[in-house]
Parts: structure tokens; sequence; C-alpha cells
């Protein structure tokens, strides 16, 4: 892996935006795999986790490439990672509260139906327009979580950088190692 992407050889263009000198840059990447397999599973760690007893049982993947990165690319990446955490945590939100949303719509829809007497089309104009506008957010809420994955990775690696490798930490190395 390291050899294939190491970018270290010719070129001494930064690798992000190819304008500037790149200097020699490791990055590092890590995936977080959840390793509890079951839907019930994730809840109850889920849970366990917001109460403070531990966290759902995960195996980090871990590696880091070799780049040619100029200051501006370094620095953008550590913006973007900043970016990348507040999306996420916006997304969560949003999928909390569209989930919220669809439930209500559907509970209100249902109870119209069955509940109302005559032609109710204003109450269930309304529990249609919830449950539209709560999928919207919450499609919304799923693109813009997979969206924060990819943020801090300068376009041209994302092909190494795809979800669910998200960015760890940029290290600049002071001298270039040599190739193995
Ligand atoms: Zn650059």
């Amino acid at each position: 892996m390291e050899q294939r992407h190491s970018s270290l050889q010719g070129d001494l263009r930064c690798g992000a935006c190819a304008e500037d000198f790149g200097q020699p840059t490791r990055i590092e990447w890590q995936a977080i795999y959840h390793t509890t397999s079951t839907a019930l599973g994730t809840l109850i760690g889920a849970i366990l986790a917001m109460g403070g007893a531990g966290a759902l049982p995960y195996r980090r993947v871990k590696f880091s490439t070799l780049h040619l990165l100029c200051p501006k690319c370094r620095r953008s990446v550590t913006f973007r990672q900043i970016g990348g955490v507040l999306l996420d945590k916006l997304c969560f939100i949003a999928l909390l509260l569209s989930s919220i949303g669809l439930v209500m719509g559907f509970v209100f829809g249902t109870a119209v139906v069955v509940f109302a007497t005559g032609t109710p089309f204003s109450e269930i104009g309304i529990a249609l327009a919830l449950i539209v506008a709560s999928g919207s957010v919450f499609a919304l809420g799923v693109y813009g979580a997979h969206r924060s994955k990819l943020l801090p990775t300068p376009k041209p690696l994302r092909t190494i950088g795809k979800p669910p490798f998200t960015i760890l930490k940029v290290h600049p190395l002071t001298e270039v190692p040599s190739p193995k």
C-alpha cells in the first residue's frame, strides 16, 4: 500500500494542487469497523456509549502513505478535518430530528385515515408534507454524513481515502525516506 501510493519519486510538485512545490508528508489514514453485526447490538452499544459506560466494540485499521504536499494544502487538510467533524455532528442532529418527523408523520397520517370521519384532505396533506419534508432532510443527512468523511481528503487522493478511511494525521517529514 505504502509503496504503491507513494508519490515521492520524480515530480516535485504538490500532490494535491500541483501548483506549488510539495514537501515530504506522511498521511496517516484510519478506518473504524464496528464489530457488532446485529442491529440490536449496535443500538445497545450506542446507548451504553451515551451513558459513558463504554463504546461499541470496534476494530481500528490504520495505514500511512507518503506524499508531497505544499504548506497550503497541509493547512487545508487540517481545516477540512474540523469542517468534516462539524458537518458530521450537524448531520447526526438532522438524522435524529428527521427520524422523529417521519415517525410523527406516519402516526398522524394513520390516525387521520383510521379515525377521522368524512374526507379530511387537509390533515392528510399535513401528514404527507411532514413525511416528505422529514424524508428530504433524512436523505440530506445521509448524504452529508458520507461527504463529511471525504471532506478532508484532497481530491487527487480520494481514490486512497475512500470512506470508511479518513485522514487521522498529517505529518511533515524533515527528510525524504529512501525508497525500499
Ligand atoms: Zn498544494
